[in-house]
């Protein structure tokens, strides 16, 4: 077995490693090191994501720098600005004991001014994103007649990303002589495309097949309806209590309206995408590195070669439209010799496309249950009792407090503390899936379900009004909002049928519901009207065809004007929620914004 030294690197950089906790090099390392140090040849290295591809081309070049000269020497494109900070960051690492030395990012988004100083002062390696490199050499603050490597780092992507004239630009600002070094995790023909049209005769190297994923990740998936594929993915986040995910989205307005359920849900999540300004980028990425954000949900393009270690799943939301893509997904987590996950949600028509992936990726996928409300509760609970064991109890502070706290419990039994002390911490989680449905009855809420609701935290009403009393969804909703229930009741479906109806409340304010009827005793055209709870919220023979939208996407409700399930809304109503999913978690209450389950999860902090 080799070490860094025997590849052929110096000390400095050796120190450097051992200082980061690399011990030995991995397989990509062992082969790229030496064949970039001995041989000015072109290189073409099919590296599975997560195995050390940055340190393989990074090391040999920092090793051959010759730091006393402070023209730009390497220049290494990458497709997303994250990506460019990284191995930025990276070579910093390694390079910490090379005097003279100088590494500068330059990317879009962020102030060109201060990259064109930093050029100035002199940077031997400059990475950078393909567009900023391209208006850096227009505007002749980068100048790469002198390069003697270029590095294509996820040259597919960058291609997919439509960056082809910006590489054709850089490739003519390059001398003929420089070494290109394309690394790239899967090989398809766009890629092979690169390599004939921009490099000459390339050495070949491989760690572990080609398009392979790593073997430190177990593939599951969870089949799902569009009803229940935001519930499914609470329920995931909840019983792994601590989960430290990426969930992957394919558009950004998916992106965004992924993280904005979750965040209102009390999920410590956010975004990140295109659409966001590169400070908000830098900014959630921050939070994301230092865990004070527990759930990055992110589109392909952004997350694309990020590396985080120590990500417990990587979350597919829906399948990327290329396949390809599901193993640069996947390969965020069980990096750096961790054991990771890779979770896909998918409906019965998506199931046929894990067959192709399994074959891309030499693994079979696990089918799971989504997990119950039961076995949700019960990893809760063992989570917050090994939390209270593992609890560090600072006698000296609480000390004078003690006298007056035992003297309150006195009449306590050990047991019933302790049950009390549970049910302080849980009741919410309790109560949220108590009777919960189980989402893998997907021929109980089935998209097509007629008159039924799939909403776990809904009530159910049945009402003696219909179509032949004129009713309709809007005035029902008047009816509701006449009421006066409480302050913010959430209504949910309706179904209007021909002598009776159907309507949902929030679970919560069932008891004010029947009060307000029952006291108010309203009439409707002159008829008497009753309510009454419905005993399940399963059948009842509703007219309703469909309910638009997922288990929790705003936005994609319908209302009013229709027979297919109504959401209570009407213009203006200060009783329609603001989000749907906004009440349905155990992590908030209302008038709660910021509560927590308190189950080994962070608050949002902002
Ligand atoms: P990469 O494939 O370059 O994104 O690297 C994946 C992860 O492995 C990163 O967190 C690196 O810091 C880590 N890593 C790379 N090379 C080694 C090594 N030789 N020993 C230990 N960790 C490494």
């Amino acid at each position: 077995m080799s070490t860094f030294l025997d590849l052929g690197l110096k000390e400095p950089i050796n120190k450097a490693l051992t200082d980061l906790g690399y011990e030995k090099p991995t397989v990509i390392q062992e082969k790229a090191i030496p064949q970039i140090i001995s041989s000015t040849a072109d290189l073409k290295a099919f590296a599975q994501t997560g195995t050390g591809k940055t340190a393989a081309f990074s090391l040999p070049i920092i090793e051959q720098i010759n730091s006393s000269d402070k023209n730009t020497q390497a220049i290494i494109l990458s497709p997303t600005r994250e990506l460019a900070v990284q191995i930025g960051n990276n070579i910093k690492e390694f390079s910490k004991y090379i005097p003279d030395l100088k590494v500068v990012t330059v990317y879009g988004g962020s102030n060109i001014e201060e990259q064109i100083r930093g050029l100035k002062r002199g940077a031997q390696i400059v990475v950078g994103t393909p567009g900023r490199t391209v208006d850096l050499i227009n505007r002749r603050a980068l100048k790469l007649g002198n390069v003697k490597w270029l590095v294509l780092d996820e040259a597919d992507e960058m291609l997919n990303m439509g960056f082809k004239d910006e590489l054709d630009k850089v490739l003519d600002a390059t001398p003929e002589t420089k070494q290109t070094l394309l690394f790239s995790a899967t090989f398809p023909r766009e890629v092979e495309a690169i390599a004939r049209n921009y490099m000459t005769n390339p050495v070949e190297i491989t760690s572990g097949e080609k398009n392979q994923g790593s073997d430190n990740v177990t593939h599951q998936y969870y089949v799902v309806n569009e009803r229940t594929r935001y519930q499914a993915l609470k329920r995931i986040a909840d019983v792994n209590t601590d989960i430290y995910a990426i969930i992957f989205c394919r558009t950004r307005r998916e992106t965004q309206e992924v993280a904005n359920n979750l965040i209102k849900d009390g999920y410590s999540a956010d975004a990140l995408h295109g659409d966001l300004s590169q400070q908000q980028r830098d900014s959630v990425m921050g939070k994301f590195r230092k865990k004070t954000i527990q759930i990055l949900v992110a589109t392909d393009v952004a997350a694309r070669g990020l590396d985080v270690t120590e990500l417990t799943h990587v979350i597919n939301h829906k399948l990327p439209d290329q396949i390809e893509n599901y193993n640069h997904r996947s390969g965020r987590t069980g990096r750096a010799g961790n054991k990771g996950i890779s979770v896909v949600l998918v409906n019965n028509k998506e199931k046929g496309r894990l067959r192709s992936i399994e074959r891309i990726i030499k693994k079979k996928f696990e089918a799971k249950k989504v997990p119950t409300g039961k076995e949700i509760c019960q990893n809760q609970l063992m989570h917050l009792i090994e939390k209270v064991k593992a609890t560090e109890v600072n006698n000296e502070q609480i000390e004078e407090f003690l006298p007056s706290i035992y003297e309150k419990l006195e009449e306590l039994t050990r047991e019933e503390l302790i049950q009390k002390f549970v049910s302080l911490e849980f009741n919410k989680f309790l109560s949220y899936y108590n009777k919960s449905a189980d989402l893998n009855d997907l021929s109980s809420s089935r998209d097509s379900s007629r008159g039924r609701s799939n909403d776990e935290n809904m009530t159910r009403f049945f009402i003696n009004l219909g179509r032949k009393d004129s009713l309709n969804p809007a005035s029902l909703i008047g009816l509701i909002n006449d009421q006066k229930i409480a302050d913010k009741v959430e209504i949910g479906a309706i179904d209007i049928l021909d002598t009776f109806s159907f309507f949902e409340i929030d679970k919560n304010f069932e008891k004010e519901t029947l009060d307000a009827f029952g006291s108010n005793d309203p009439d409707f055209n002159g008829r008497s009207v009753n309510i009454e709870i419905t005993k399940s919220n399963r059948g009842g023979g509703g007219g309703r065809r469909s309910r638009s939208g997922g288990g929790g996407f705003s936005g994609k409700r319908r209302s009013g004007g229709n027979d297919r399930g109504h959401r209570g809304s009407r213009g203006g109503d200060s009783r329609r929620r603001s989000s749907d999913g906004g009440s349905n978690s155990p992590r908030r209450s209302s008038g709660d914004s910021n509560a927590s389950s308190g189950f080994g999860r962070k608050r949002k902090r902002d």
